[in-house]
């Protein structure tokens, strides 16, 4: 009998350990991702006259370094969700000044001068003059000074906090300590139908009671259920099981963004549970295929 079974659930928690290479590796490649992605952020904004458009880079930049970095957890078994995000910060931070060095690069290159400054000081000399006659009009206003420091300073904030929690989120996957293994998905996530009374069904998931999803009629369109496990896959008793609610929103003009929220996110099940939500899952995704060109026409 698991714990599980007798009623006490047990959530995945990160263990805070890492292997030494993993934090060296975070910035290793944390850092060969600042110098690509902050050189072509650094000419996007310097070229780049459209807001909506500078906006989207620094959310990609911001994630593309996340996700280098999250190669060193990933490869670095890298479960301490601090270090991820000191070590995220630093890649952020490195990506930023990597974009200012190309972007005043680029700035004097458009007046015809090369100019390279690495120096941090002198970089920081170079921005303050910049700030005080302004980089950019928007809708026929040059922001100078305060505001375009505080524009500078939300760029910044985005792209290394984007890198941070993608990072954050990489060390928080679970992972299975007794083998030395990151857990992975055998079988894709499932849709299941939506219930009204999320917490029985989360109590009930808790104790064990599988049957609590096997009983869930067919998902709709508008509202459904999203249920992931993930195994270690060395010793086939270590489950993680997350089932989200995806809510379907009508947006303006008849968008439609859906919404996902947590029911429970990796509830540890062992043995004859495991069992039972392994199978449950296989036998959703062979219906689900089955059907799946029908419900496409
Ligand atoms: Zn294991």
């Amino acid at each position: 009998m698991s714990g599980i079974e007798l009623g006490r659930a047990e959530y995945y928690k990160p263990s805070g350990d890492f292997t030494v290479a993993g934090p060296l590796l975070m910035l290793g490649i944390g850092a060969a991702a600042a110098v690509l992605l902050g050189s072509v952020y650094g000419y996007l904004i310097q070229y780049n006259p459209i807001v909506y458009i500078n906006v989207i880079g620094a959310l990609v930049f911001g994630g593309g370094l996340g996700w280098a970095a999250g190669i060193g957890i990933r490869r670095g078994k890298v479960r301490a969700p601090l270090i991820a995000t000191l070590d995220g910060l630093a890649v952020g931070a490195m990506g930023v000044f990597v974009a200012w060095v190309v972007w005043i690069h680029a700035f004097a290159g458009r007046a015809g001068a090369n100019v390279w400054i690495f120096n941090p000081a002198e970089l920081w000399a170079v921005i303050q003059q910049v700030a005080a006659t302004g980089a950019w009009s928007l809708k026929g206003a040059t922001p100078t000074g305060l505001a375009l420091y505080a524009v500078w300073a939300i760029e910044a904030l985005m792209i290394a906090g984007i890198c941070v929690l993608v990072c954050r989120n990489a060390a928080s996957k679970p992972f299975c300590e007794p083998c030395a293994q990151w857990a992975q998905s055998k079988t894709p996530s499932q849709s299941f139908g939506a219930v009204d009374d999320l917490d029985a069904l989360r109590r009930r998931l808790e104790a064990g009671e599988i049957d609590a999803l096997a009983a869930l009629g067919a998902p709709s369109p508008e509202r459904s259920l999203a249920v992931t496990l993930l195994e270690c896959p060395t010793c086939n008793d270590a489950g993680f099981l997350t089932v989200e609610t995806i809510t379907l929103i009508e947006q303006k003009k008849g968008q439609k963004t859906s919404r996902r929220q947590d029911v429970l996110r990796n509830l540890i099940v062992r043995g004859r549970t495991l069992e039972l939500v392994r199978s449950l899952m296989q036998r959703q995704h062979q219906e689900s295929g089955t059907i799946a060109p029908v419900a496409a026409k």
